[in-house]
């Protein structure tokens, strides 16, 4: 190895995850390039909670401080009976010692981009490559080699290492033809961003809350500058018929009667998947967030888990490049992987089968099971711990 400064990375993908592997990358000495298709920096708001270990990384960058200040922190969540108004409370107060975060910060995902990108760009300008869009990949054993178009040129670049941050439909993981495994989540989400005052309105309203209802279950969480409302269509529904103004006032105004229609600021389908990559790393390439795991959003996992790869990858890179053993890169994947495996696609799968149950009576059952979780002060800690994914960062960076 020749060293950090001496050695290049390619980024596929200028997303969250992949802009905030290049600030670590570069700030570390490596030369950075990230390759992004789209023209500019992302604005879709995306994911909105952001988890103590994640915030507690984030400030290894200098990010979290805005962060903090453009978002919500939510130091309680619950779930409850619409219906009924019984619910349970968790509140991270019982994790207060051990984070300097005890809350989930309700805040854009676009904000972390524009936090990293805007790092990037003053101090390693041109780091981002906009408007180009990476098309093939290859290696050998000094290598690697990626083909791109920007402004209808196909052009090459040759790195020491590749990192793909491409997303969900990751052309590197297809290219290199590794397995996707997982299953498709039946039903879609869905979510509005709306500015009205449901917090006066609805005077039992937390930060993060998830309600069973009759009407199906919902989700309402409070950014800084809306509340986020999501819940899944019924079973066939078109994305028409779910974005259709009528199907979405009238679903509101079961969730709150404004007695007006609501202004929306934002409306997106999404579809669920868990699915892992069967490695995260082959030779000189390594796959990184939604590129190597999906999960459901309950539990607000997904963004969180592809934080935490580009911070574990960069520590393992770095190390290589000062001359540590190649198996710290392997090791990246038996950490990464088993993170996603055991700790978010167990933990959110669990909240995503909990929040769908349509049963009333095991509802009931499932709540009263939280209550006795929340009444116990161990239990509510070791809960916490889990639904933070403090636990997941300890347990997986302790993994040999
Ligand atoms: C509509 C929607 C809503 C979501 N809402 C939530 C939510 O509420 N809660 C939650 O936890 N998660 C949510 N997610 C998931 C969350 O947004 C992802 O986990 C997160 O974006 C992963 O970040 P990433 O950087 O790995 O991938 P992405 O954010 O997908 O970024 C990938 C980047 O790669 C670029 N790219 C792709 N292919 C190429 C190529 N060939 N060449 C160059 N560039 C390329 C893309 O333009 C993009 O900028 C949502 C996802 C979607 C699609």
């Amino acid at each position: 190895m020749n060293g950090r400064g001496a050695q290049s990375v390619v980024i596929i993908g200028g997303g969250p995850v992949g802009l905030v592997a290049a600030l670590a990358l570069k700030r570390a000495g490596f030369n950075v390039t990230v390759l992004e298709k789209a023209t500019e920096l992302h604005a879709e708001p995306r994911a909105s909670t952001f988890h103590a270990p994640t915030l507690e990384l984030l400030d290894r960058l200098g990010l979290t401080a805005r962060l903090l200040d453009e978002g919500r922190p939510a130091p309680q969540w619950q779930y409850q009976i619409a219906e009924t108004g019984e619910r349970v409370v968790f509140d991270y107060g019982v994790i207060a010692d051990l984070t300097p975060y005890p809350f989930r910060l309700q805040c854009e995902q676009f904000r972390l981009v524009r936090a990293a990108g805007e790092a990037l760009e003053r101090e390693a300008p041109g780091t981002v490559r906009f408007g180009a869009e990476a098309s093939s990949i290859t290696q050998d054993a000094d290598g690697v080699t990626v083909h791109f178009r920007q402004t209808d040129r196909l052009e090459t670049l040759r790195s020491d290492w590749a990192i793909a941050a491409d997303g969900a439909s990751s052309m590197v993981r297809t290219a290199l033809g590794i397995g996707f495994e997982g299953e498709t989540y039946p039903a879609v989400s869905f979510t509005v961003g709306i500015s009205y005052p449901f917090d006066t309105a609805l005077k039992t309203l937390v930060g993060v809350n998830y309600f069973w209802s009759d009407h199906g279950p919902f989700s309402m969480f409070h950014t800084k500058s809306m509340w986020r409302v999501g819940w899944s269509p019924p079973p066939g529904a078109t994305d028409e018929e779910t974005l259709s103004d009528d199907v979405v006032q009238a679903k509101l105004a079961k969730i709150h009667p404004a007695g007006a229609p609501y202004q929306l600021h934002l409306a997106r389908v999404y579809r669920v998947h868990k699915r892992v990559a069967d490695t995260f790393d082959l030779g000189r390439i390594f796959l990184t967030g939604d590129a190597a795991h999906l999960n459901s959003p309950s539990g607000g996992f997904g963004l969180n888990g592809g934080v935490h790869d580009a911070f574990e990858l960069a520590t393992a890179l770095t190390s290589v490049a000062d001359g540590g053993p190649r198996d710290l890169l392997a090791r990246y994947t038996r950490r990464r992987r088993s993170a996603a495996i055991e700790d978010v696609h167990a933990t959110s799968d669990a909240n995503y089968k909990r929040h769908r149950e349509k049963d009333p009576a095991k509802r009931r059952e499932l709540l009263r099971e939280l209550q006795a979780i929340a009444a116990d002060p161990d239990r509510h800690r070791a809960f916490l711990l889990d639904n933070s994914l403090i636990n997941s960062w300890r347990r997986s960076s302790a993994l040999p």
